[in-house]
């Protein structure tokens, strides 16, 4: 496991739920999705129907499942949860949608990954509030409709382009979320520390939002490591000389790469002379899959414009062998 992959880890559930904001009001960042959201919800409230659909897209952690729960808690209705791979067969749609009460709000993860026969299903429920169960096979089947109380569809995907147009088409209300700044995400701590009671220095959580790369779980996760430190060096007060001796030991650096990272960026640089050099023999030249590669390392570091794409292949960029200590070679 990565300190600063943004995919949810099965142990880190419940001290997430217990920082997870519960009103819109304690969201922060995403001002726009923020502002646009709460319209929705209070006029829907207003007329006093359920919400219409809304569809959230954006990178993993960075606040979709918090703001579908966010969803429910507003409008005072229950959530039910599930996601795109969990759903496989049309059947097992239904099973959900029929047992759904009025004004319920339906969270679908991943729904980019559900199958195809589940999502023509979930077409005609969102439309119509209904939807036809086929029993039987071949000649004999027959469908029967199923009336569907109202519900709100909150659906989240990390690739809005992969869902088919007259999917996206359904939904109300989309909202794109964008990777955190770092003075986001030092609110975002702040308001963690607090419920942690963990005393921290204002330079303290700049130091830590700076590594989190733009993602409240990550800026969550890597406060938990410097919790542990500050316990383990019986720290009391904690400042920014001690968040960065915490996270250096996890080896988490001053821009938030890790080891991996830091491999792939001085392999280019050392080994490859900058480039370009192809995926598969960086890859290999840091001994790790191209995959890995390609989905683990090389989004961020393009993000942070260290590394370049070429038709040729992966180029270090100027800021690579800066933030390496290194002087970019002329040209
Ligand atoms: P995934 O798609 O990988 O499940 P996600 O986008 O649904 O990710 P969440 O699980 O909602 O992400 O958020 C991860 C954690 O980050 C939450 O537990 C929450 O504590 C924190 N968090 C996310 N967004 C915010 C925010 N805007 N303000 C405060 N905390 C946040």
């Amino acid at each position: 496991q990565r300190l600063v992959g943004a995919e949810e880890e099965p142990d880190e559930q419940t001290i997430e739920s217990a920082l997870r904001p519960k009103a819109l009001g304690d969201f922060v960042g995403q001002p726009r999705v923020r502002q646009q959201l709460s319209l929705v919800l209070e006029a829907s409230k207003l007329r006093g129907r359920s919400a219409d659909h809304i569809l959230l897209s954006g990178p993993p952690g960075l606040g979709k499942t918090t703001l579908a729960m966010i969803v429910a808690e507003e409008m005072g209705a229950p959530l039910r949860i599930s996601s795109g791979p969990a759903i496989q067969h049309s059947g097992d749609l239904a099973a959900i949608l029929s047992s759904l009460t009025p004004g319920e709000v339906l969270f679908l993860d991943e729904i980019h990954r559900m199958s195809r026969p589940a999502e023509e299903m979930l077409y005609m429920a969102m439309e119509d509030f209904r939807v036809d169960i086929v029993v039987g096979k071949g000649a004999g089947a027959t469908s029967i409709p199923l009336e569907l109380p109202p519900f709100t569809l909150v659906a989240a995907t990390t690739r809005a382009g992969l869902l088919p147009g007259p999917l996206r088409d359904r939904f109300g209300f989309t909202g794109h979320l964008e990777f955190y700044d770092v003075a986001e995400l030092e609110l975002v701590l702040r308001r963690s520390a607090g419920l942690l009671d963990l005393p921290i220095s204002t330079e303290g959580f700049t130091e830590i939002a700076s590594r989190s790369r733009g993602t409240p779980r990550i800026a969550n996760r890597l406060l938990r490591r410097v919790r542990d430190w500050a316990l383990v060096h019986d720290v009391g007060h904690i400042d920014a000389r001690s968040c960065a001796a915490a996270l250096d030991m996890y080896e988490v650096d001053a821009r938030g790469l890790d080891r991996l990272d830091r491999s792939v960026l001085e392999a280019l640089v050392h080994k490859f002379g900058g480039g370009p050099v192809g995926l598969s023999t960086l890859a290999i030249a840091v001994g790790e899959e191209t995959e890995t590669v390609e989905t683990v390392a090389e989004p961020y570091l393009v993000r942070e414009g260290l590394i370049g794409r070429t038709p040729r292949g992966r180029i270090a960029l100027p800021a690579a062998w800066d933030h390496l200590g290194l002087a970019a070679p002329e040209g």
